[in-house]
């Protein structure tokens, strides 16, 4: 990298501090007026950055706004309606041996918050975090994927026109660039993206002792048994895996099911996905396209060529437009290639279990997934999976939707990542929570305390 770009990415951290510094950031009404100018760029401008997902992600304009635009106007709507009572310093409880006192836990900002966003959802990852840091009273540097280009352009453009500019920073690049920033240091840093670049996020934030978030992924399992309506279910599971191509964080990776459920879900998943996006769903408006070429190429391994109109009759890969049809692969064997990473494309393998025991052993086996989906109306299927196993999240007869309940915390647990973000709990990490006690000198009732020790003792 020469040193232009060098400096000019230090410009960038160094204006957001001096913009914290100045305390620019901790008045409640500036955090107000940045998120009022953030959702007005996000509906002033939902055409171009419409037009820049339809370029980057092949996303339906309608899908661009339900689950990335609309998705952090949702978010901004939440947050200042609750901001001044989430912020609201908080009485606690004083032991009976330190009364007189008042103690408090005061939420105050931490000061420069890095954004590092990945590419399949290029907007909600980058803009969702951000929202966090200034509702919390931080100034942002973000850092949008290259491999969402357009995107990444759009928020270049638009986050300083409309946000204040200095306090609000945007650093274009890949990995060169974001191990430069990755140099300076910052007082949070949110990842969201793969574990091998979420350690070495971890390792440069170690550095300079900085907290870090790690929205990270792997394998969300789905585990389905036959007290569920299977026509239902299969809607719910082709729509939460096939939404962006199956490129989603919290998409099912594979379903889980007894020989006798998997056999009468399969075709009905067909049903399911011809339904949503036709016959062949190359020519469907709301069907995407895969990242890269690199991505393609990884995803093509896993579908089975040959088949006469493609795996499940919905054509064949494309390598020119990057089409990759949505797959089904039926009877899985666990140990299979498609088993052992992250799938993050439209391939959706069952696995025979012989029922919910032998499913958990072969979740718990693996990393903690980012989510868990468990199709049963059982109440004893659904304690045993509550209790029985560890996941970011758990969605009972639902994939996906747990992430639009803005109460609710959204991240990972240990390989799906640490820390949590939306709403209150996005306040909550891009904080400190500051203990405040204030207690009267007179009378002094801490005297009891004080040395000579063996009067203290006397005194207990
Ligand atoms: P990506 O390639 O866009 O990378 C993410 C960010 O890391 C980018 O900004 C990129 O520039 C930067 N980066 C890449 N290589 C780097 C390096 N060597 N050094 C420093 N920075 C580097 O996105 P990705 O990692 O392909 O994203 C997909 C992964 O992210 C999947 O595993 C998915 O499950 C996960 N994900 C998780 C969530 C979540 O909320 N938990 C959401 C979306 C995606």
């Amino acid at each position: 990298m020469d040193t232009s770009a060098q400096s000019s990415i230090a410009d960038a951290v160094d204006d957001a501090r001096r913009a914290f510094a100045e305390s620019r950031s901790k008045p409640v009404r500036w955090r107000l007026a940045q998120l009022d100018a953030l959702e007005t760029m996000l509906t002033h401008q939902t055409a171009d950055f419409e037009a820049a997902l339809q370029h980057d992600l092949a996303k339906n304009p309608t899908e661009s706004w339900l689950t990335e635009i609309g998705f952090v106007v949702g978010e901004i709507a939440h947050t200042k309606k609750h901001l001044r009572s989430w912020l609201a310093p908080r009485r606690t409880r004083v032991p009976a041996s330190l009364q007189p006192g008042t103690a408090t836990v005061l939420r105050e900002p931490l000061g420069v918050v890095l954004v590092i966003a990945p590419w399949n959802y290029p907007i909600q990852l980058a803009l969702g975090p951000l929202v966090g840091a200034l509702a919390a009273g931080n100034t942002a540097v973000v850092k949008p994927s290259e491999l969402a280009p357009a995107t990444a352009a759009a928020i270049a453009k638009y986050l300083p026109a409309y946000l204040d500019e200095d306090a609000v920073r945007v650093v274009q690049g890949g990995p060169e660039e974001t191990s430069e920033l990755l140099t300076h240091r910052f007082d949070h840093i949110f990842y969201t993206g793969n574990g091998r670049v979420g350690r070495l996020v971890m390792e440069a934030a170690a550095k300079h002792l900085t907290p870090v978030t790690l929205e990270l992924g792997g394998k969300s399992p789905v585990f389905i048994d036959e007290s569920v309506d299977l026509p239902a279910a299969a809607d719910r599971i082709a729509w939460g895996k096939f939404l962006n191509a199956g490129q989603t964080c919290v998409a099912p990776d594979y379903v889980l099911g007894t020989a006798r459920t998997l056999e009468k879900l399969a075709p009905l998943l067909a049903v399911s996905i011809q339904r949503m996006f036709g016959r062949d769903p190359s020519t469907s408006a709301d069907y995407g396209r895969i990242v890269s070429d690199k991505h393609f190429h990884r995803l093509s391994a896993f579908v089975p060529v040959g088949t006469p109109g493609g795996p499940a009759g919905f054509g064949e890969p494309d390598q020119r437009t990057r089409y990759l049809p949505p797959t089904v692969l039926p009877r899985t064997a666990p140990d299979a290639a498609v088993m052992r990473e992250e799938i993050f494309g439209p391939v959706l393998p069952l696995v025979e279990v012989d029922g919910p025991h032998q499913a958990i052993a072969m979740i718990n086996a693996g990393d903690k997934p980012l989510s868990l989906y468990v199709f049963s109306n059982d109440r004893s299927v659904r304690k045993t999976f509550t209790y029985g196993t560890s996941s970011g999240g758990l969605g009972f007869n639902v994939p996906v939707a747990h992430l639009m309940v803005p109460d609710l915390p959204f991240g990972g647990v240990g390989g799906s990542g640490m820390g949590r973000y939306h709403g209150e709990y996005s306040v909550d990490t891009f904080s400190h929570q500051k203990a405040i006690f204030s207690k009267p000198l007179l009378p002094d009732t801490l005297a009891a305390v004080y040395p000579p020790f063996s009067r203290v003792k006397d005194v207990l």
